[in-house]
This record gives C-alpha cells, sequence and structure tokens, in this order.
C-alpha cells in the first residue's frame, strides 16, 4: 500500500576525497552559522527589555471597582463554575449599613482567591462575570518561592482606588457588539469609560 508520493532519487555517485572527509559539508555547515553573525539576535533581556504583547492579553487577573470606587463582585460564584482549572474559591459577605462606599451589591466577597498555580489563563471567568467585576490582565504573576504564595487573596486582586487598571483594550467592538445579546442584559449598563473612570 502507498502511504505517500514523496520519494528520494537514491544516488550511488562515488565520493570524492573531499566528500568522504566531510569538508563541503562543514563548509556549507560554517556559512550558515557565519551567516546568522549578522542578523538581529532575538534575545530579548527581560526584565529590562520587555517583548511587546496583546492588548487582550491573558495575564494576572484583577478585581474591578465600580466608577465609586466600590468592589463590583457580588460573589455569585459564576467565575469558579465556569473555572475549568478549578482555581477560585471565595467566601460571601452581607454589606452593611454604611458599607454602600466599599462593595456595590448587598452581598461581596468576603475573601476571593484565585491558585495562581492552578490557573491556565483562559478567561472563562472574565466571560462568565454577569458584573464586570473580574478581568484579565497584561500583567504577570509574580516569582515566588513557597507554593502558598501563589494563592492570591482581595489583597492583590483588587485594583487599588488611586491605582487603576485600565481594561479598556480588552472591550473590542466584537465584545461590545456580543454584550447587546438580549441573554447578556446583565452587561447592557456596561460602559467603559464610566468603568475605567480615571484609570491611566
Ligand atoms: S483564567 Fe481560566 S483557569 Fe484562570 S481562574 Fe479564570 S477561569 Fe480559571
Ligand atoms: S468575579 Fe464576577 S463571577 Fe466571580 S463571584 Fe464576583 S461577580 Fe461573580
Amino acid at each position: 500500500m502507498q502511504l505517500t508520493n514523496r520519494k528520494v532519487v537514491v544516488s550511488n555517485k562515488v565520493q570524492s576525497f573531499a566528500e568522504r572527509l566531510y569538508l563541503p559539508a562543514i563548509a556549507k555547515g560554517m556559512i550558515i552559522t557565519a551567516s546568522h553573525l549578522f542578523k538581529k539576535s532575538p534575545t530579548i533581556n527581560y526584565p529590562e527589555e520587555k517583548r511587546p504583547i496583546a492588548p487582550v492579553y491573558r495575564g494576572l487577573h484583577v478585581l474591578k471597582l465600580d466608577e465609586n470606587g466600590a468592589e463590583r463582585c457580588t460573589s455569585c460564584g459564576m467565575c469558579a463554575v465556569a473555572c475549568p482549572a478549578e482555581a477560585i474559591t471565595m467566601t460571601s459577605g452581607e454589606r452593611k449599613k454604611g458599607e454602600e462606599n466599599l462593595y456595590r451589591e448587598e452581598k461581596y466577597a468576603a475573601t476571593y482567591e484565585i491558585n495562581m498555580l492552578r490557573c491556565i489563563f483562559c478567561g472563562l471567568c472574565e466571560e462568565a462575570c454577569p458584573k464586570e467585576a473580574i478581568f484579565l490582565t497584561d500583567r504577570l504573576v509574580d516569582v515566588e518561592f513557597e507554593r502558598n504564595d501563589f494563592i492570591y487573596g482581595k489583597d492583590k486582586l483588587v485594583e487599588k482606588v488611586n491605582e487603576r487598571i485600565d481594561v479598556t483594550p480588552r472591550q473590542t467592538p466584537e465584545v461590545l457588539e456580543f454584550k447587546k445579546i438580549p441573554g447578556l442584559k446583565h452587561n447592557e449598563l456596561f460602559d467603559p469609560k464610566k468603568l475605567n473612570k480615571g484609570h491611566h
């Protein structure tokens, strides 16, 4: 049975003395090696130099605050259910009177953790979130020496009021169009300008 149409013609030509010493093959190899000396090195001197990455790169998550600085997450658990790596855990708290400036909804995430060693940065948590609360960013997860240090809590995930993380590049026209689908009514209020008010 014939598997492919590929064939090689075998030459029975007697090799010259130089060919038997591999001289032409060595010379050919040296020419290839020397040609690389004049090419631009592909090496990036990280961390001084950073490779440009796509605006929609999926890196370290951020838990967003709303335009008033209150946490958007309502601890619904949708992100945890959607997560194929079971990397997200949380516990819920009930907002008390006077905490409206801290938490946008009556129910909020008292604790929220992502295990960065489990996470595969698929972005499904971002897609599942009905509150526009979690986004992946172009930031990288820090290098750590202890496994426990890769479990990121709210202290590392929630953005700081004065250091907003710009997620507008993730809202491409296609994404905004997608969010107009009636089944995604929860995203109707989305306004990138408002969401990122004061962002850089
Ligand atoms: S990016 Fe994917 S794997 Fe990581 S926490 Fe979100 S859903 Fe889970
Ligand atoms: S981040 Fe979004 S999906 Fe996850 S618990 Fe909070 S509101 Fe729900």
